[in-house]
């Protein structure tokens, strides 16, 4: 279901953060507080192909951040979260990227599994769970993609049987982002194997740190690893870590997946002018913005820049109802960065073939390359315009 964009609640979210009311107070208590309390080793640290940086460090700013009330801002109060209107959520997200503060651990826990929970775990699982993910104590990884199994998800196999008070779970999971950190897994297990593909399936919540799983980190172009492969033999979870009934699991996921990237998106446009910047200086530097045609592309990606900004404003913030907004976004920013990348390395010319000892990557390189799973995950693009071809303009895919 779509949500008409002329829903006073709509027009209420659609409020540019210089015209909240009281705002500028607000922005001054973040910028403050970030001042304060950002340690300068973490400037600019953890962010995508540095996932390897500071990484206990990192885990302290998470505590950091939850001990200060700044992790859950857009969860709901009586869930604990600080319920933030739609242009303050804007304002900390741009404020937290301004300061160049360092790349989230606990992201997939805020952002993915608490939303979650807040929709579909029951009372005990939230008070169990979410004051570990506001705190910044216990991190989250998502078990969804197999190997056979990714656009296609209902074709996952790893099963979980339940055996008295618990579950038993055993297969494979891949491409799990920071399994390596995470305390718990949230996973998609087939339940009920008689049942139609998109029925037999169960969220459960999974411990990782247990004899039965196995992390085996995948080392990327980047040479860094942000994903795993996730082996479950015979893991076990408690009966009642499930979200949603036995069965319910798409349902669920569904729900996950249509948690929109949200007021974040504003703190990842300001990370993405940042990187334009010094794309733009590199090329003044160095002569290349000269040659007509990347004089031509460095426009080009300015435009897109102003036209993701102004988008983002119009689209996002919505009740959460999965519409085609998302997937308009992320065929905007996706393939928008890896174009960004692909301008970085052009302009640094032939250089950019080389690496520094031991494989160390400058800038434009790590941009270039982590830019390449920007059309992949989260949903790859062809995913997205066929999400946008059947909800948007009804068209029916050719399943010939
Ligand atoms: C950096 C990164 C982090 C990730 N983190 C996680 C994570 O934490 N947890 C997790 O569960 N997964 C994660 N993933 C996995 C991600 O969700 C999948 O890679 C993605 O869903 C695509 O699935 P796949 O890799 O199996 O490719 P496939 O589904 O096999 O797709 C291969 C190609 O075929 C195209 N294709 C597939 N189906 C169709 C179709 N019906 N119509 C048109 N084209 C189609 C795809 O667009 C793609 O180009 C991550 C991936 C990356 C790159």
């Amino acid at each position: 279901m779509n949500v008409p964009l002329s829903t006073p609640e709509r027009r209420e979210r659609h409020i540019h953060p210089a015209a909240a009311t009281g705002g500028a107070r607000f922005r001054d208590e973040v910028r403050g507080w970030l001042e304060a309390n950002l340690p300068t080793a973490l400037v600019g640290a953890g962010g995508p192909g540095r996932e390897h940086e500071l990484i206990e460090e990192r885990l302290d700013w998470e505590r950091t951040l939850g001990a200060a009330g700044w992790i859950g801002i857009a969860w709901p109060r009586e869930e604990g979260g600080r319920g933030l209107s739609w242009p303050d959520q804007v304002i900390f997200h741009e404020e937290y990227a301004r300061a160049c503060a360092p790349g989230r651990v606990g992201h997939i826990g805020e952002q993915l599994l608490g939303p979650t929970l807040i929709m579909f775990g029951t009372r005990e699982q939230k008070d169990r769970f979410l004051p570990g993910i506001r705190g910044g104590t216990t991190l989250w990884c998502q078990g969804y993609s197999e190997p056979d199994a990714g656009s296609d998800l209902a074709a996952l196999r790893t099963r979980a049987v339940l055996d008295g008070d618990q579950w038993r779970i055993d297969g494979q999971k891949v491409w799990t982002s920071l399994a390596q950190q995470a305390d718990w897994c949230f996973l998609l297990a087939r339940t009920d194997a008689a049942a139609e593909r998109h029925r037999g399936l169960s969220c459960l919540l999974v411990p990782m740190n247990q004899p039965g799983v196995t992390v085996r980190p995948i080392r990327q172009l980047t040479g860094t690893s942000e994903f795993s492969e996730v082996f479950f033999d015979d893991a076990k979870t408690s009966a009642d870590n499930v979200v949603g009934a036995p069965g319910d699991g798409w349902r669920v996921a569904i729900g996950t997946l249509a948690v929109e990237r949200g007021a974040a998106t504003f703190g990842q446009q300001l990370a993405f002018t940042r990187e334009f910047e010094a794309v733009l200086r590199a090329a003044r530097d160095n002569g290349a913005i000269a040659d007509p045609a990347i004089a031509d592309r460095i426009t080009d990606a300015w435009i897109g820049l102003q036209v993701m900004r102004c988008t983002a404003e119009q689209t996002l913030g919505g009740a959460g109802a999965p519409g085609t907004e998302a997937s308009v976004n992320k065929l905007l920013w996706g393939p928008w960065h890896q174009r960004l990348g692909e301008l970085a390395v052009d302009v640094t010319g032939p250089d950019a073939t080389l690496t520094g000892p031991g494989y160390q990557l400058s800038d434009a390189q790590r941009l270039f390359l982590f830019s390449r799973a920007d059309t992949i995950y989260g949903g790859s693009s062809e995913i997205q315009r066929e999400i946008i071809a059947e909800r948007r303009l009804g068209m029916q895919r050719d399943r010939s």
